[in-house]
């Protein structure tokens, strides 16, 4: 595997690391003091300067006006970007939109695309992913209540769904419900489109989430989908066709996800060793004299170094074999980043001591907003089950001698 990096993607790297350093940070505070909302004036503005210098929407098809980034050039930026928590949200290739743009671009029908797709690339609004319900596992999300019923030439949707990032200030869902019953379970739900001024589309709340409500697109919606009519012309990808779509969905979305968690990682890193270089701690003394301070440093850096080279890995594989065959790197990156970032976050929040647990520094928001990591785009116990079951499958198959 070639670890270089091409003279193009050093340039936009360097560019993205500038811009996140100069403009995004700086704002950070004031997204989170003044609520997600008020800010979005001043977050147009910095999308402006984004499309200015033809970094807008990397990893989205040049000709829906993306710069057509490969995954693992994509990936490069998504580790530049994740140093901030605006960063893919100003850049244009914030999640979910960035995966429902995906799933648009393959399977949307050519109306779809014009009327969804390509506003959602130019960032003209939101779109938000309603799979998880509450009251069924979406662990296994064969298990479903939701429901889309032909009537005319509608589907009336009715469910309750939760944890549905971003709800919140979308212009349109893509809504995952049983249309086929009696199908075999992998093939009962469909995917549909539908837009949330939609009547019967009525958001219940936007949940807290580790004591933060969350507004716009930092907000994690209930939504009540009460014969809610969508045209079956809305509808996704083939009829029963919604896991497989999901499957698509989920592959390169872990590539982003986990560079995203390297370069928070790469951030979390920085600020505990700069906080340890500086914090006297006795006379003459900081924090970067002592052994145990020194010592998670050593174990951070070598474990950022391994959880990015495994994410390169898998992208590579993703490349030349295909997400199907690259399901187990795949699912590793998927726990083994998560965890790396939680570790680091931890750490560099020790480091901090009584500030880290404050909102003086964005460890703490990190610490409480990533921990769904863990949990969202399946939970680590399912990925490693996974994982597990096909190793153990090759030595029932061919048992070691
Ligand atoms: C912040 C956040 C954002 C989210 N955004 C979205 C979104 O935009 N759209 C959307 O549809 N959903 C979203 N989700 C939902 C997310 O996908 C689900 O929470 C996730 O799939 C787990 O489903 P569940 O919560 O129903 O947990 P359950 O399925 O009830 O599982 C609970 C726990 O059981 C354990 N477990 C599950 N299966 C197994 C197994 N086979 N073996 C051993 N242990 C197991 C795991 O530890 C798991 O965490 C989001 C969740 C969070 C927290």
């Amino acid at each position: 595997m070639d670890f270089g990096i091409s003279e193009k993607m050093q340039i936009i790297t360097r560019m993205i690391d500038e811009f996140v350093r100069k403009e995004l940070i700086p704002l950070e505070p004031v997204v989170l003091t003044r609520g997600f909302r008020a800010c979005i004036p001043e977050l147009e503005k910095k999308r402006r300067l984004v499309r200015q210098m033809e970094l807008w929407a990397p990893n989205h098809p040049v000709e829906y006006g993306g710069m057509g980034l490969n995954l693992k050039e994509h990936a490069l930026v998504s580790e530049c970007l994740g140093r901030s928590i605006l960063g893919h949200y100003v850049f244009g290739c914030q999640a979910p939109d960035a995966g429902n743009i995906e799933i648009l671009h393959l399977f949307g029908t050519p109306e779809q695309k014009e009327q969804w797709l390509r506003p959602l690339v130019a960032g003209q609004f939101r779109s938000c992913f309603s799979m998880t319900e509450v009251e069924m596992p979406g662990s296994n999300p064969v298990m479903m209540d939701a429901t889309a019923v032909k009537d005319g030439g509608d589907y009336v949707i009715n469910g309750q769904k939760w944890c549905t990032s971003s709800s919140d200030g979308a212009r349109v869902a893509i809504v995952m419900a049983i249309t086929n019953p009696d199908a075999p379970v992998h093939q009962r739900a469909s995917m549909i489109i539908v837009p949330t001024d939609t009547p019967g589309f009525n958001p219940v709340r936007n949940i807290p989430v580790m004591g933060e409500a969350g507004e716009d697109y930092f907000g994690h919606g209930e939504i009540l989908y009460q014969n809610c009519r969508a045209p079956q012309s809305n509808l996704l990808g083939p009829e029963g066709g919604a896991f497989a779509i999901a499957q698509e969905r989920l592959g390169p979305g872990r590539i982003h996800h986990c560079m995203r968690w390297i370069g928070i990682c790469n951030r979390c890193f920085d600020l505990m060793c700069q906080r340890a270089v500086t914090r006297p701690i006795a006379p003459g003394k900081t924090l970067s004299h002592k052994q145990i301070i020194q010592a998670w440093i050593a174990e951070c850096a070598a474990d950022i170094l391994a959880a990015r080279l495994m994410v390169l890995y898998a992208a590579d594989r993703i490349d030349a074999v295909g997400a199907k065959s690259a399901r187990a790197e795949i699912s590793m990156i998927k726990y083994v980043v998560a965890n790396t970032m939680m570790k680091v976050i931890d750490r560099a929040l020790q480091v901090h001591g009584g500030l880290g647990m404050t909102d003086d520094t964005i460890i703490a928001w990190l610490y409480r907003h990533e921990r769904a990591s863990r949990i969202y785009d399946g939970a680590d116990e399912v990925h490693k089950m996974a994982v597990a079951k096909q190793i153990l499958q090759k030595y029932a198959r061919n048992p070691v001698k």
